[in-house]
């Protein structure tokens, strides 16, 4: 694993006055190079092969380095070149989803905006559980065998994969008998039926705070707040039930997009607590915590209990709901703040103040 001494080093080898900030083209890239620009920093984008259209079109990026696959972001020319950019990388969805934790811990040389020790703690369900659990937040119950079902439960599978090939089952019969038609169809492999993940199901609305923790204001700010779009389930509710149950409509949730949200003002006492008290976790299994953008996972039930069921410990694509405006955001800050303008701010903060190596790892 790499030491925070080495990050620490290659951080005082760089010019603090051209310091670059960088990211995978993907997931939250233009939220966080658009917030770059504004706070007046130089963006260096990673982008696979393909997909320069996006990063010329909106020009949010001033340098370009063509990759074959995001995992080229480890070979040793990739990181040197970003190594002379001064690059500090704001990781995102796409750094877990397309190079592993491990990976990412142990050969991935260049300072990252926040706490790379949490990525570990989000990367593994049960960790994620001992940290939600401690921070006294309603989490939905786990079943660890499909034979012990009871209820409905969602069936989920490691790793970020937007939702991807989950699916609902109520008893352990529907279980086996829709893991064996999720693998006929190709939406999940044989193998993936190993690492399953169940766990109960709420009905109600998504509903995902959008934090930011700043070590600088030494506050928990709440940014935003958004639901997603997920294929198929959001547009089951289109079709019929007759026709649902005459072609055996199976739910599935991909994430295809997000949707900014406001919810009842009464709410937000909860939100933020729920927000404070994951911090005050972090910081002791962590030391010193989340550093930046944060979002839990919610469901809010008819009974308006907020059941959160996962944790990301950096920023999320549902922060691209906020670009430019965020109705919080603007409570907050004024106009124009958005989750990428805010982890550029903080990082001109860390600049200025002299303390940069505070928040980055
Ligand atoms: P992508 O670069 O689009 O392949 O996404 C990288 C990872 O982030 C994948 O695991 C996606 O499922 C997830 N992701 C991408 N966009 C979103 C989004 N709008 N909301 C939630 N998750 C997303
Ligand atoms: P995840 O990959 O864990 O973020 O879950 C993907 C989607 O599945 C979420 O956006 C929700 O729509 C749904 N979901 C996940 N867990 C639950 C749960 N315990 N109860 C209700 N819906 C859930």
């Amino acid at each position: 694993m790499i030491s925070k001494d080495e990050i620490d080093e290659v951080l005082r080898s760089y010019d603090k006055g051209k310091i670059s900030i960088g990211t995978l083209g993907s997931h939250s890239a233009l939220n966080i190079f658009k917030g770059a620009q504004e706070e007046g920093f130089r963006t260096v984008c990673i982008c696979r092969k393909g997909d320069e259209i996006v990063y010329q079109r909106f020009p949010v990026a001033d340098d370009i380095l063509v990759v074959e696959g995001f995992r080229d972001l480890l070979n040793d020319d990739v990181q040197e070149k970003l190594r002379r950019l001064n690059t500090i990388l704001v990781p995102h969805g796409s750094f877990t989803a397309y190079i592993s934790t491990g990976d990412l811990m142990n050969e991935l040389r260049l300072p990252l905006f926040g706490n790379r020790q949490l990525l570990l703690w989000e990367a593994d369900r049960e960790k994620q559980r001992e940290w939600l659990g401690r921070a006294g937040l309603n989490l939905p119950k786990i079943f660890k065998d499909p034979e012990d079902i009871e209820g409905l439960v969602i069936v989920k599978f490691p790793g970020a994969k937007g939702g991807r090939g989950y699916f609902l089952a109520s008893s352990p019969q529907s279980f086996h008998q829709k893991a064996r038609d999720m693998v006929e169809k190709g939406l999940l492999k044989e193998e993936d039926l190993a690492r399953i993940h169940l766990q109960e199901y709420f009905v109600g609305v998504n509903v995902y705070p959008l934090y930011f923790r700043s070590l600088v204001v030494g506050e928990v700010e709440l940014l935003g707040i958004d639901r997603r779009y997920e294929s198929a389930i959001d547009g089951i509710g289109r079709i019929p039930a007759r026709e649902q149950l005459e072609v055996g409509l199976n739910p599935t949730y991909t994430v295809v997009g997000n949707i900014p949200l406001t919810v009842r003002e009464s709410l937000l006492s909860e939100i933020l607590r729920m927000g404070d008290s994951v911090v005050k976790v972090s910081e002791e299994i962590a030391p010193p915590g989340i550093i930046g953008p944060f979002c839990l996972e919610t469901v809010v039930t008819d009974a308006l209990r907020i059941v959160t069921f996962e944790i990301s410990a950096r920023i999320v694509a549902g922060a691209n709901v906020g670009i430019g405006i965020s109705p919080y955001s603007y409570l907050k800050h004024g106009e124009k703040m958005y989750m990428g303008k805010r982890i550029a701010r903080e990082i001109r903060a860390g600049i200025e103040g002299d303390n940069l190596e505070k928040i980055v790892s």
